[in-house]
């Protein structure tokens, strides 16, 4: 296929907000895809492979304006100053495209298929000389390119395609293109366990459901991770669970997720990304610990005094994530423990259809407790005195409350999935509202005053995973040390842009809009009726959003949460409407 076809369409998905027109734009184009389907998947995603298998373009926009001034003729500054005025290198791309004086191409057309291999031969080159060849190649597509398609070109090298489709958009419009929509829901779980959408993609196109189907937890592809309801006491939960319920403590640490064959051992963040070089140690402990030939673990790593017992606040290891220098420093101070919750992978075979009991006695045999690992601690139990009671427990231990476990022959490890087949309970919530919320920041309002040459607030949203729209549910001026004020315009420099960014739905209009990208944790007193926000406009009255009441930074960038895992406007219309009955 050319790439100008696939730029064509870039630019119609540019013009509508609307999901479905979104999709059905996507429908048409994958449906002329040949035999480079999965190479065009990516380039939609804006990338060249799944998340996971680390391959990154590598080019920054100083690099970029180097090679454009090289085409162009024109000085380097002169291209930093468009750069500047317009905020997006694409642009800029294209306008000196446009200009050049013969607009002929140099050879053939730009298909995807060879942009796709252009693209990984640059993501590969690297050592002595890589700039000037990357510089090259850069060139070179650009002078085999329309203007529109340099523009995206050059969108794709800065990680800034932004078309405004989520990956779930993707993924409707392959089932609505190759599938039965009455295999929709096993075809999201599969994707799930193995977010691969051009290898989905081919093997839907030719009729391959089955192998869709079978896709399960596999050795070094990060699974969705399984997550929890959440629900305001014990009496509700052990009803919600009809007696069929144990108790773990609820860890506050980073979720880990293990691979190990052999001795080969990588570990996966909550947003699947591989974190291996962050834990030396976990990977060391995890080869001498696990002596089975291979398997998956889920749980939660937590930095840990092995004298004392002590458990200490989790920053101490978000410190380790994204480090490279001195980690065996690192790892002398906060030496970590892994507690560990759930196994789906063991020995060649899946286990994430075996019921959670059995999935968790597999576990307690797979190794002896020590300092390195252990299991969480877990109460089997529907009592609610006894389970009360060891939820105070928790807390005195350090742990942030429970999560309930179904123990029914229906609680399979469901990845991706936000069910009621765990449900957690913080110690927020049985107080009044006052439980935390991870909201998407997607503008920002100039500071005055003391606040001059900075932020005064940001906007935040909700996700909404129905129309996949990010919804305004507050501004943020609180909670921000001085450090954190003063360096939020960097922060986001490179996030903003210039018009309301696609999936977004506000009715303020802030001084800068930023692309939904940064999640941060916020405290709220309570969930508002709100005229002037988006979130669940309409669900609770008839002109009117909801909205957070004194929102405060905890202080926490959750860079461990993508803006779709971000809280939902689903979750918080629960919240608005538990806090009613709560109120009576
Ligand atoms: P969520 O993961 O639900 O989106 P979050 O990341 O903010 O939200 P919480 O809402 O606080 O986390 O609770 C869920 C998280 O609790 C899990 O993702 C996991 O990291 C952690 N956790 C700690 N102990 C356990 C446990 N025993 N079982 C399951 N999860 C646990």
């Amino acid at each position: 296929m050319k790439f100008s076809k696939v730029s064509e369409k870039f630019t119609e998905m540019s013009q509508t907000r609307k999901r479905l027109e979104l999709t059905a734009i996507l429908v048409d184009l994958l449906k002329e895809a040949q035999d480079d389907l999965k190479e065009l998947v990516y380039l939609i995603q804006g990338k060249l492979a799944p998340d996971y298998e680390g391959i990154q373009l590598g080019m920054a926009d100083k690099q970029l304006a180097k090679g454009l001034s090289a085409i162009s003729g024109k000085p380097q500054s002169f291209i930093d100053e468009k750069f500047a005025k317009e905020g997006d290198l694409g642009n800029v791309a294209k306008e000196i495209m446009s200009s050049r004086a013969q607009n002929a191409l140099f050879g053939e057309e730009m298909t995807v298929k060879r942009l796709h291999q252009q693209l990984m031969n640059l993501s590969r080159t690297s050592g002595k000389g890589s700039v000037e060849q990357k510089l090259k190649i850069y060139e070179d597509l650009l002078l085999n390119s329309t203007p529109e398609d340099a523009m995206y070109i050059t969108r794709i090298i800065t990680g800034k395609l932004r078309l405004g489709v989520s990956d779930s958009t993707i993924l409707d419009a392959l089932i609505s293109a190759f599938a039965d929509k009455e295999h929709a829901e096993e075809i999201n779980e599969a994707y799930n366990f193995h977010p691969d959408l051009g290898l989905i993609a081919e093997l839907l196109r030719s009729g391959e459901i089955d192998k869709v189907r079978a896709m399960g937890p596999e050795l070094f592809v990060p699974a969705k991770v399984m997550l929890a309801e959440r629900l305001p006491g014990v009496h509700e939960i052990i009803e919600k669970m009809s007696g069929n319920s144990a108790f773990e403590f609820k860890y506050d640490g980073i979720r880990t997720q293990i691979h190990k064959k052999g001795k080969e051992v990588r570990i996966y963040s909550r947003g699947s990304e591989e974190t291996t070089k962050n834990f030396p140690d976990i990977v060391r402990n995890a080869r001498e610990t696990f002596t089975c030939e291979s398997c998956i673990l889920d749980g939660e790593s937590v930095p840990y005094n092995s004298e004392t017992g002590e458990m200490y606040p989790f920053q101490m290891v978000s410190q380790r994530r994204g480090r490279k220098h001195d980690l065996e420093e690192m790892e002398k101070e906060v030496p970590i423990v892994v507690f560990l919750f759930d196994i789906i992978y063991l020995n060649g075979k899946q286990l994430h259809k075996v019921p959670y009991p059995d999935r968790r006695k597999i576990l307690e045999s797979l190794f002896t407790e020590d300092d390195k690992f252990k299991l969480a601690t877990r109460l089997v139990s529907s009592d609610e005195k006894k389970v009360t009671a060891f939820f105070n427990e928790a807390i005195s231990s350090g742990c942030e409350g429970l999560v309930a476990k179904n123990t029914s022959e229906q609680s399979i490890y469901r990845a991706g999935a936000r069910g009621w087949l765990w449900i957690k309970l913080k110690r927020e919530y049985e107080s009044e509202f006052n439980d935390t919320l991870d909201l998407v920041v997607v503008g920002a309002f100039t500071g005055h005053g003391r606040r001059k040459g900075t932020y005064g607030a940001l906007l935040l949203a909700s996700y909404n995973e129905v129309d996949d729209t990010f919804e305004t549910i507050c501004k943020l001026g609180s909670g921000f040390t001085d450090d954190v004020l003063f360096n939020l315009p960097k922060k986001f420099a490179d996030k903003i842009v210039k018009d309301k960014p696609a999936r977004v739905e506000s009715k303020l209009v802030p001084d800068v809009w930023i692309e939904p990208e940064q999640v941060m944790e916020v405290k709220g007193a309570e969930i508002t009726v709100s005229p002037i926000h988006t979130c669940d406009y309409g669900k609770v009255e008839k002109d009117a959003g909801l909205a957070v009441r004194f929102p405060r930074f905890t202080g926490r960038w959750r860079e461990d949460k993508k803006p779709e895992d971000a809280t939902t406007s689903k979750e918080i219309l629960e919240m608005f409407n538990s806090q009613k009955k709560s109120i009576k």
